[in-house]
């Protein structure tokens, strides 16, 4: 993807290649604007030219960060594929073919190894799903681009600075549309500030080390505040009629003011005698229900999200061979496994749809079909992929 040339000066970038410059001055114009913040962030002028003289930009990033879903998935559906049993059968192989780098991984950071590995799950299918975009395109058409330029800048020139010190071939470098890479989805920057060179052979490799990268992680959540030895939360149950107006992550209370308004761990026994907790009920009062402690706030910390950080937590409890929540949810047309996706996409094949290939993800055609069928089933029409389209085709 990039091609390596010998250096030249930033004017050269311009007037050396004229057919990308007609092609897109405005963008080769940005790139040369930026070139001295870059020198001015410890990019060298050889390591910019290099990576920047045949650089044109990606605008399907551009369609990306503008993107507004046309649904947001109910949080039973977004768990459903993350925590699927695929997901779980494969972490639990891969928490015994790393467990000696998982202990050691433990020892120093004091992250055990069913929370590092069920991040690596779901940040990229434990290194199946990097994401596909070259990162100095992306994150240089990005920060020419659409919004958040300044954000995406720091980020591009951070990546610069990952190349020029040989943590990464560049040709190795592909993430995500907005910039995240490897095995489990670092941010440039935050590769700067956190990755480490666990296996000892002088770079941080994100990309292909899995050592570097689980401790990486690890190295994540005890910056952000794990604390060795404690649980993330636990599934409660609420008495009935009980209000949550008001509650959340962030709203702590003591685990004796939890009890005393009737709050039980899940099987009925009482809660733990001592902590501050916090309660989720991302489905509101008659879905699951979960009382969240210090550690949800370090799984939070790594995307932003609570439905993410319930999808980690989630994912290694079972990995520790916990069950499936016990409080069902809220919906009479549960989520789809990916195994399930996968069987519903063939399904909608065999009905003559034309979805593209069979990949589990249900998007934008996979749900055009399904809408159809569901008008011909007589079902509710709003595209979702759910047990009772799945159900009905399975029946003809
Ligand atoms: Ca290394």
């Amino acid at each position: 993807m990039f091609l390596q040339r010998i250096a030249f000066g930033a004017s050269a970038l311009v007037f050396s290649l004229p057919a990308l410059a007609q092609s897109d001055p405005e963008f080769a114009r940005c790139l040369s604007q930026l070139r001295g913040p870059a020198l001015q962030a410890g990019v060298r002028a050889e390591t910019f030219d290099r990576h920047t003289r045949d650089l044109v930009p990606d605008m399907s990033v551009i369609e990306r960060l503008n993107f507004q879903p046309e649904f947001r998935l109910p949080i039973w559906d977004y768990l459903a594929g993350l925590v699927d049993q695929e997901r779980v059968d494969e972490g639990r192989a891969q928490l015994q073919r790393h467990a000696q780098v998982l202990q050691k991984v433990q020892e120093r950071y004091g992250v055990d190894p069913a929370t590092v590995v069920a991040v690596w799950g779901v940040e990229s299918n434990f290194g199946q799903s990097f994401g596909r975009y070259p990162l100095v395109q992306a994150l240089g058409t990005l920060s020419c681009h659409g919004r958040r330029q300044g954000f995406f800048r720091g980020e591009f020139y951070a990546t610069l600075r990952i190349l020029q010190a040989g943590h990464i071939a560049p040709e190795r470098l592909t993430g995500s549309w907005a910039g995240a890479f490897g095995h489990t989805q670092f941010m440039p920057s935050t590769f700067e500030r956190l990755a480490e060179d666990f296996d000892g052979d002088g770079k941080a490799d994100l990309m292909d080390s899995v050592p570097d990268a689980l401790a990486s992680t690890a190295h994540f959540l005890q910056k952000a505040g794990w604390q060795a030895g404690q649980s993330w939360g636990f599934e409660v149950r609420l008495p009935q009629g009980m209000g949550i107006a008001g509650e959340g992550r962030r709203t702590r209370r003591p685990m004796s003011e939890w009890s005393a308004r009737g709050l039980r761990l899940v099987d009925g026994s009482p809660l733990p005698a001592s902590g501050n907790a916090g309660l989720l009920a991302p489905a509101g009062p008659d879905g699951p229900a979960f009382l969240v402690l210090r550690n949800f706030d370090a799984l939070f910390s790594y995307n932003a999200a609570e439905s993410y950080g319930l999808a980690i937590a989630h994912l290694s409890d079972r990995l520790r061979g916990g069950g499936p929540f016990v409080t069902p949810w809220p919906t009479d047309d549960p989520g789809l496994s990916r195994a399930e996706r996968r069987e519903l996409q063939g399904l909608l094949i065999l009905r003559g749809h034309d979805i593209g290939p069979v990949d589990g993800m249900l998007g934008e055609r996979s749900r055009a079909a399904i809408r159809i069928e569901q008008e011909r089933l007589g079902q509710e029409v709003d595209g979702r992929g759910g047990q009772k389209i799945l159900r009905a085709l399975r029946g003809g």
